[in-house]
């Protein structure tokens, strides 16, 4: 066992809308220290932190796009949004809710306010992690997991302390509930003021916390606030939670692919020759259809 120190804290950069629904910090791809590679496989983080929406009749959200070569993960904390693909996956999440969408050789999808949050208004708290897909499993046909809060498994953290939210991956022994297509570890931690958990997870492991509510300290050293990044280093395996008031976090950790990105917009490939062939696909209708 060996501390696994804090390489980064990202202050949360300024935001920018996607569509009209979606007022995200982007976290990765950020520049040299968090680049594609850097967190790979998570290649893609844009957190749109607590935001009042008010009440309009005409959702916001995203129209038609496509995506290709790798999966979106939208977890909601706050407001509901509606997702639909031209694979005929879809669904509306909610608070708690994760929507895993494995794009793989292609969706049309989009991805809008709930009707009903819509009209009535409300804060919206999201954020969307796109995770690289094997370059042997880019190809393979789109899949849609949609995880409604009470299919998610939790961990009971010792001493009331809180839960652990498993939502892919693997918690001291509990299983996640999606499928992935490499080692990726995904969960929510929700810790009592003052009431800590601990982590570990391979060292060449890319690691990073994204502080959603409250306040932490990290391995009894650093403080870090509400809506910032935490990027742990590569060296050691372990680290420490805690809650120095009532807090939930996003801990993600995954095997790196360690294979070329080469990306262009939605589609996220291996070559050059894939994104041609990709843009080539999409003009051509390969990605199927879906009404606006
Ligand atoms: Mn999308």
């Amino acid at each position: 066992m060996k501390t696994r120190k804090i390489e980064l804290v990202a202050a949360p950069r300024p935001p920018h809308f996607v569509g009209d629904g979606f007022r995200v910090h982007n976290f990765i791809p950020s520049g040299y220290r968090m680049d594609m590679k850097r967190m790979d496989p998570f290649i893609m983080l844009d957190y749109n932190s607590k935001f009042y929406f008010p009440p309009t009749d005409t959702p916001r959200g995203v129209s038609v796009h496509p995506h290709r070569g790798f999966e979106t993960v939208t977890i909601a904390y706050k407001g509901k949004v509606a997702h639909h693909d031209s694979s005929g996956g879809g669904g509306i999440i909610s608070e708690g809710d994760v929507q895993w969408m494995t794009a793989a050789s292609g969706v049309l999808h989009k991805e809008y306010h709930e009707k009903n949050f819509s009209q009535n208004g409300g804060d919206f708290q999201m954020v969307q992690l796109w995770v690289n897909l094997p370059a042997k499993d880019k190809m393979s046909p789109p899949k849609y997991q949609g995880l409604a809060n009470d299919k998610i498994n939790k961990f009971q953290l010792p001493d009331n302390a809180g839960i652990v939210e498993v939502i892919a991956g693997e918690y001291l022994g509990m299983k996640g509930s999606a499928s992935t297509f490499s080692p990726v570890h995904l969960m929510n931690a929700k810790l009592k003021a003052g009431r800590s958990a601990d982590f570990y997870f391979p060292e060449n492991f890319n690691t990073g916390i994204l502080v959603i509510e409250g306040e932490i300290k990290v391995n009894g050293e650093e403080i870090v606030p509400t809506d910032h990044f935490v990027l742990l280093e590569n060296n050691g395996t372990d680290f420490k939670v805690e809650a120095t008031e009532e807090a939930v976090v996003l801990v993600l950790s995954g095997e790196p692919l360690n294979e070329p990105i080469v990306a262009h917009g939605p589609f996220v490939m291996n070559s050059h020759q894939e994104i041609v062939q990709a843009i080539d696909d999409f003009n051509n209708g390969k990605f199927g259809y879906l009404e606006e």
